[in-house]
């Protein structure tokens, strides 16, 4: 499973950097990655940084605009280390996991005021010295940036040497990963680490995809044992995946689930099954009262600083227990609202507008939609959440999740 043959090493680098240098997405961080060696000057925020943070779990169609957007707004460490997290949250608003966001502006008040404005250059300081850097954005960072020959380990890293190199255990599993982790650095190319680890990357996200690989197209095919597995099955000089040689290979593929050919190169990588997301229900109200133009306003208060969508700005909202029956999640709603506003709050007043689904990553929330047409103005208690009242051009112009848009 592993790439022992220096030989093999050298051919399939060389392979890859030509085809990179050849078909390489045109995005727009890549334009300034060079710069970021020094020309654009440490005090300037490195690209790949905020290119690789608004990557994660986001697709690169959605990021290029958010992405030009921060760089124009904030392009200097300096400039985002001032910024406010309303200002972050806002420009963040529908890109999802927010807590990315701020925490990439904590890490530059950071660099400025504890490290005085200098980046770390390499993977293990950056990693250590950075808050939300874990191991991929630091290796990442110190490669494209500033050229540490160091490698990186993403989803689609995971897909192509998984296949290049038949690994059918458990890909998500830390034995594996560390595994895939001693490997990229192993062909991490020395000369040009940053333009390696990206055409990895990208071979995974334009040829090596997940269900139908181009392998006819691919530029590292002749180092492919799934692929040789797959035009030739198991030729005698090629050891069989369920018999590499060691007895109980932590790499291959459990005996309970061997090679199947109508798969092909997709039998790998391999996942243990995922847990299914936890459903939970919030009862939800929009708040409407006539504004000093005659136009409405809806009320919306502030999440508290941490956990999910923290500091964001949302509808009041009330977690619910999940069999409650729609009778009492009213009443429940009515008692919160009640509280905050310091008034009485009729649960039949509350009219029921639908359900809107929304997933996160590990959540199947379920928002039970009400709406309240209030007369006059409402003294909130400012001690529960800050709030305040928006017309609908506000609304969206405000920091709130594509969830509450959905609302
Ligand atoms: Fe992926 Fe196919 Fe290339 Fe192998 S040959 S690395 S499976 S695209």
């Amino acid at each position: 499973h592993l790439f022992s043959d220096p030989a093999e090493v050298e051919a399939l680098r060389g392979n890859l950097l030509a085809w990179y240098d050849r078909c390489k997405r045109d995005l727009p961080w890549r334009a300034l990655v060079r710069g970021d060696c020094g020309k654009r000057g440490p005090a300037l925020l490195p690209a790949v940084w905020v290119s690789e943070i608004m990557l994660q779990q986001t697709q690169v169609a959605t990021v290029i605009d958010y992405y030009n957007r921060w760089m124009q707004k904030w392009p200097t460490l300096q400039a985002l280390a001032q910024a406010s997290l309303e200002e972050v949250n806002e420009l963040w608003a529908g890109l999802g996991y927010y807590s990315r966001g701020k925490r990439l502006q904590e890490a530059a008040r950071k660099v400025v005021s504890e490290l005085a404005g200098q980046m770390p250059r390499t993977a293990e300081e950056l990693q250590k010295l950075l808050p939300g850097v874990g191991r991929y954005t630091a290796g990442a960072i110190a490669s494209i940036s500033y050229g540490q020959a160091t490698g990186v380990v993403d989803g689609n890293v995971i897909r192509v040497l998984c296949r290049l190199r038949c690994i059918g255990a458990d890909s998500s599993s830390p034995a594996v990963i560390d595994r895939l982790w001693d490997m990229a650095n192993v062909l991490v190319d020395r000369s040009r680490p940053g333009d390696f680890n990206q055409a990895l990357m990208e071979l995974g996200a334009t040829v090596c995809v997940p269900k139908a690989p181009l392998c006819g197209e691919c530029p590292v095919k002749q180092h492919c044992q799934a692929w040789r597995r797959k035009l030739f099955g198991n030729p005698p000089k090629v050891p069989d995946v369920e018999d590499c040689g060691v007895g109980d290979c932590p790499l291959c593929p459990p005996a309970t689930e061997p090679w199947d050919s109508s798969l092909g190169v997709t039998n790998f990588p391999r996942k243990a099954a995922k847990k299914p997301p936890r459903a939970m229900r919030t009862a939800t109200c929009v708040l409407q009262r006539r504004g000093c133009h005659g136009a409405p306003e809806y009320l919306i208060v502030q999440r508290p600083s941490s956990g999910l969508l923290a500091g964001l700005w949302e509808f009041p909202s009330l977690p619910l227990a999940q069999d409650l029956q729609e009778e009492r999640e009213r009443e429940e709603l009515a008692d919160h609202l009640q509280a905050w506003m310091g008034r009485p709050v009729a649960a039949k007043g509350l009219r029921f507008i639908g359900e809107v689904i929304h997933i996160f990553s590990h959540i199947h929330q379920t928002y039970v939609v009400y709406s309240l047409p209030l007369d006059g103005d409402v003294t909130l208690d400012p001690a529960l959440s800050p709030s305040r009242w928006v017309t609908e051009d506000e609304f969206h112009a405000s920091a709130v999740s594509t969830a509450m848009k959905k609302v």
